[in-house]
C-alpha cells in the first residue's frame, strides 16, 4: 500500500485534500474554513440541502457511481433513520478512503453532520475496515475532538438536534464492502449479502432506513455545500462532475494518491503526475478502476478519468484503483492473483460465484504451471460467462471480469503457456511489485 506523496496537478483546486500535510487537528481544519459548511448547511432545509446535492451531480465515490443527491431523495420518510458510511476499503489497488481519514479526517465527520442534518438522522455509523486499526484509532481521536467542541453529542449549533456518531470496526471481510453485506454485519448478523428489496432505503441498518455512503462521498459533501451545487458541477465533465481521488500503483514512478479533476485522462494521471513507469520500462496494459475491472491497453491511455468515458472504452472507473503494469508481468499469473483473492473471499452463499471462482482458479493455476490446453483457455471464458451475472452480488463478476478480459486482450500468451509448457516469463518479481505479500499467501489447492 504505497503512501507516497499526493499532488493536486492538474487539477484547477485541491478540494477534498490539502496540497500538502494534514488537517487532523480540529483547530487546523477551522482555521482553513472547515465546519463553515456545517454552518451554512444547518441554515438550509433538507430540500435545500438534497437540491444543492441533486445540482452538483455528485456520483458515488465507492465503486458504482449512482448520483449521490438522488440516493438522497430515495430515503423513506419513516423514523428513526440512519446514515452509514462504508470505510471498509478492499478492493485491491484502493487506498484512497484511508488517505482521506490519516489526513482529512475532520472532512469527512463534517460531510457526516451535514449528512446527519439533511435526514434527521438518529446516528451515523462508520463501518471500517477491519485491518483499518490505526485509522479507526484517528476518526475515533477526531470525533472525540467534535464532540469536545459541541459538534457532536450536544444540540448542534442552537438547534435541538443532536447528532451522534459512531465508530464500528469490521473484521476483515472483503464482502462486508457490499452494502448489504456491510448491514448484515452491522446488524449483528453473518456478513453475507441479500436479496433486493427491501433496498437499505427501506430497510437497512436495525431494519430501519438507511442511507449509505462511501467515505469519499461524504468527505466531498463540506466542500460542494460550500461552494454550492452549481459551482462544483463546473468542474469535471458534464456526466461526471467534480474532482476524485485515484489510487495509484504498480509498475509507476510515483505511486500514491492524486486528486484529478475529472476532465483529465490517464495519461495526466500516470505519465504527469505519477512519473510514467521507470526507465526502461514499457506500458503492457493498466488497470483503470480496481482489480476487478477489465484492464485498458497502452493506445487507451488518453481515455478520460470520468465515468462514462472509462465505460466507453470497455471498462469502469470502480473504486479509482489505477494499477500501472509493465511489460515484464505475465498475465496468466495476474489473472491468477486477482482469481485468487475473489475465491478466497467468496462469502459462499451462491453457487455460481462459490463453485465458479474455484473452478477459475484452478484452472489458470493448470495454465501457469504449463499444464492446460488451449480447450482450457475456451473453457475458462464458458466459465466467466456463466458466473457473471448470475449471482447474488457483484463479487462472482468481479472474478469473471479481469480474467475474462486478460484472455481476450493477450490470449497469444495464455496460448505459449500451452504451447512450451511452462510459464514464459518465470521472473515473479513483477508480480511481487503490483500485489503486496498478503494477497499472494498461498491458498490451498481446489481439485477440479
Ligand atoms: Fe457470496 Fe459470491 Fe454470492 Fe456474493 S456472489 S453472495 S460473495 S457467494
Amino acid at each position: 500500500m504505497p503512501e507516497g506523496p499526493t499532488f493536486a496537478e492538474p487539477a484547477a483546486t485541491a478540494l477534498l485534500l490539502p496540497f500538502a500535510g494534514s488537517r487532523r487537528e480540529l483547530a487546523e481544519y477551522e482555521t482553513h474554513g472547515g465546519y463553515g459548511s456545517l454552518r451554512k448547511a444547518v441554515g438550509m432545509s433538507s430540500q435545500e440541502l438534497v437540491d444543492e446535492m441533486i445540482a452538483s451531480n455528485l456520483r458515488g465515490r465507492g465503486g458504482a457511481g449512482f448520483p449521490a443527491g438522488r440516493k438522497a431523495s430515495f430515503l423513506a420518510q419513516a423514523e428513526p433513520r440512519y446514515l452509514v458510511i462504508n470505510a471498509d476499503e478492499s478492493e485491491p489497488g484502493t487506498f484512497k478512503d484511508r488517505e482521506i481519514i490519516l489526513r482529512n479526517p475532520h472532512a469527512l465527520i463534517e460531510g457526516v453532520l451535514i449528512y446527519l442534518w439533511m435526514i434527521r438522522g438518529a446516528a451515523a455509523y462508520i463501518y471500517i475496515r477491519g485491518e483499518y486499526a490505526k485509522e479507526a484509532s484517528i476518526l475515533e481521536g477526531a470525533i472525540a475532538q467534535a464532540r469536545e467542541r459541541g459538534y457532536v453529542g450536544a444540540p448542534l449549533l442552537g438547534t435541538d438536534y443532536v447528532p451522534e456518531i459512531v465508530v464500528h470496526r469490521g473484521a476483515g471481510a472483503y464482502i462486508c464492502g457490499e452494502e448489504t453485506a456491510l448491514l448484515s454485519s452491522l446488524n449483528g448478523d453473518r456478513g453475507q449479502p441479500t436479496a433486493k428489496p427491501p433496498f437499505p432505503a427501506v430497510s437497512g441498518a436495525f431494519k430501519r432506513p438507511t442511507l449509505l455512503n462511501n467515505v469519499e462521498t461524504v468527505a466531498t459533501v463540506p466542500t460542494i455545500i460550500g461552494m454550492g451545487g452549481a459551482a462544483y458541477a463546473g468542474v469535471g465533465t458534464e456526466q461526471s462532475t467534480g474532482t476524485k481521488l485515484f489510487s495509484l500503483s504498480g509498475h509507476v514512478q510515483r505511486p500514491g494518491n492524486y486528486e484529478m479533476p475529472l476532465s483529465a485522462t490517464y495519461r495526466d494521471l500516470i505519465e504527469v503526475v505519477g512519473g510514467g513507469l521507470p526507465e526502461g520500462r514499457s506500458l503492457k496494459c493498466f488497470v483503470p478502476g480496481g482489480s476487478s475491472m477489465p484492464v485498458l491497453m497502452p493506445e487507451q491511455l488518453d481515455t478520460g478519468l470520468a465515468f462514462e468515458a472509462v465505460v466507453a472504452a470497455g471498462s469502469m472507473a470502480g473504486s479509482g484503483a489505477v494499477i500501472v503494469i509493465d511489460e515484464r508481468t505475465c498475465m496468466v499469473r495476474f489473472a491468477l492473483r486477482t482469481a485468487e483473492f475473489y475465491m478466497h473471499e467468496s462469502c459462499g452463499k451462491c453457487t455460481p460465484c462459490r463453485e465458479g471462482t474455484r473452478w477459475i482458479v484452478e484452472l489458470l493455476r493448470r495454465m501457469e504451471a504449463g499444464l492446460g490446453s488451449s480447450e482450457e483457455i475456451d473453457l475458462l471464458l464458458n466459465i466467466c460467462d456463466r458466473v457473471e451475472g448470475n449471482c447474488l452480488c457483484v463479487l462472482g463478476d468481479a472474478c469473471a471480469m479481469p480474467v475474462r478480459s486478460h484472455i481476450r486482450n493477450f490470449r497469444a500468451e495464455f496460448e505459449e503457456h500451452v504451447t512450451l509448457g511452462r510459464c514464459p516469463c518465470p521472473d515473479d518479481a513483477p508480480m511481487a511489485e503490483l500485489y503486496p505479500p498478503l494477497l499472494r499467501a498461498p491458498l490451498p489447492m481446489v481439485t477440479v
